[in-house]
């Protein structure tokens, strides 16, 4: 696929296309900035993900290794979301809000910016190499590796906490899996927005693969109105702008081709490539009202509205479709669900492990003793004081190793905050006859009587 010189364009979808790209990019580098205290042992990061620690922070939610479910349901209501959307509203995400297109948009500006307008640019492309040539294409290609540069360091931000990463960059004190991931993420920016851009959309994205089959009659995407705009013919200069009774009102100015970003013309009907920008309404219209003929041949529309405006009757659109409607009770279960879990999460998590070394042992006072490793997980930005209590078919008793107590039935143990510990436990019981392997059960309770338990088996 050729590189593509397209020309920009004034106009309502430009406009839009700006104020969404400005809020993305608000966002996208200004919410790692956002601070929330924890705590002095967690990061004080709004939205954070500590690798190390393993764990990622969203305001006051804390999402553990053994949480990644709640990922997985956030992504599964994405792609809900992102299927909804895309049935109503054909690829506006791919047009106005992907990543790829918001860099992309700034990456040519900056292309613009230093080497002129479509022609200028196409002129200098195919002239031979000069003092001027050197010049603007190395500013150009400086001021993309930078700007990648910024885009990497936004990113890195969310996994390493952004006043430390600028104050790391600026004294070259960086980590060096900070500088790793700084310098590929540059590299991949700078390869996707700079040089690959609309292939990545064509050859590499596959959402534009399966969109055909989100959308319907009832979508709505950028259409060309042919049956106004054809045969299309190119306007008389010499005689008036009016329009032409034979011909349609496409005058097959090909603007709209030009200022597209894919390189498509439209008028040959919705195509895999098409983003769903809307460019080429703009430089329709612009056409359109300079001809002073109703604007619209190219717009956001659906085949039902198209037909029905062709045919002159009146169109109400249908958002409650089977497939809309699938969509959305789905999403709204999903969210419903991840709405409730996140607010019933545990504050503790309780495994114990069996000590497979010696199953169990006979101890001098005729008792068989087991020893278990009890994990618990304190979720809870406080340490917390749990009863450890045993539920057991027979009597047993239990002592925690290192500390100075004796067999009991309950005890008190420590939790620190936001963090794992471990107790190695002995339990015993009076010999008896039964089975080899009975359920055993250690449960913790904390002051507010919030409690957690896990179940093991009790060897003999
Ligand atoms: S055809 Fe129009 S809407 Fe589609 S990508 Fe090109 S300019 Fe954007
Ligand atoms: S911009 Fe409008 S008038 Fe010009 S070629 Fe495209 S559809 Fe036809």
């Amino acid at each position: 696929m050729d590189k593509i010189y397209h020309s920009s364009i004034t106009g309502k979808y430009r406009s839009i296309k700006n104020a969404v790209n400005a809020a993305l990019l608000l966002i996208y580098f200004g919410a790692s900035w956002i601070r929330w205290d924890r705590g002095s042992f967690a990061p004080k990061q709004a939205f954070f993900i500590d690798l190390p620690e393993r764990r990622g922070y969203f305001f006051s939610i804390e999402i553990w290794p053994n949480e990644l479910y709640y990922i997985a349901a956030i992504l599964v209501l994405s792609a809900l979301g992102l299927f909804l959307f895309t049935s109503l509203f054909g690829r506006l995400w791919c047009g106005y809000t992907c990543p790829q297109t918001v860099f992309v948009d700034l990456f040519v500006k900056i292309e613009e910016f230093f080497q002129g307008d479509r022609n200028t640019r196409i002129k200098l492309d195919s002239s031979p190499i000069n003092k001027e040539k050197v010049i603007k294409k190395s500013l150009t290609h400086l001021s993309w590796l930078l700007l990648s540069f910024l885009f990497a360091f936004g990113w890195v931000c969310y996994f390493y906490e952004a006043p430390d990463l600028l104050h790391d960059v600026i004294h070259l004190s960086v980590t060096h899996g900070g500088v790793g991931w700084l310098l590929s993420l540059t590299a991949s920016t700078y390869l996707f927005a700079a040089i690959l851009r609309h292939r990545v959309c064509v050859y590499m994205c596959p959402y534009g693969r399966f969109q055909s089959a989100m959308l319907d009659s009832d979508t709505t995407v950028v259409t060309y109105h042919d049956w106004r705009g054809e045969p299309r013919h190119p306007i008389d200069k010499h005689t008036s702008t009016a329009q032409d009774v034979k011909h349609g009102d496409c005058i097959d100015c090909g603007k709209c081709v030009l200022v597209c970003p894919m390189g498509i013309d439209i008028r040959n009907g919705l195509q895999m490539a098409c983003i769903g920008c809307g460019l080429c309404i703009d430089a329709c219209d612009s056409v359109m009202t300079k001809l002073k003929r109703p604007t619209g041949l190219i717009a956001y529309d659906s085949i039902n509205s198209t037909s029905a405006k062709q045919s002159g009757i009146l169109f109400h659109r249908n958002i409650f479709r089977p497939k809309t409607i699938f969509y959305g009770l789905i999403m709204i279960i999903s969210c419903s669900l991840l709405l409730y879990t996140l607010a019933h999460k545990s504050r503790y998590i309780i495994t114990a492990q069996k000590d497979r070394s010696a199953l169990f042992v006979i101890t001098p006072d005729g008792m068989v003793r087991n020893t278990f490793l009890l994990k618990i997980s304190n979720k809870t930005l406080q340490t917390q004081k749990l009863e450890l209590n045993l539920e057991y078919a027979y009597n047993a008793t239990f002592l925690l190793q290192n500390m100075m107590q004796d067999y009991s039935n309950n005890c008190t143990i420590t939790a620190p905050e936001d963090s794992d510990v471990t107790y190695k436990i002995f339990v015993k019981t009076n010999k008896h006859d039964g089975q080899s392997e009975s359920p055993i059960k250690f449960i913790i309770t904390d002051s507010n009587g919030v409690s957690a338990q896990t179940s093991s088996t009790f060897s003999q």
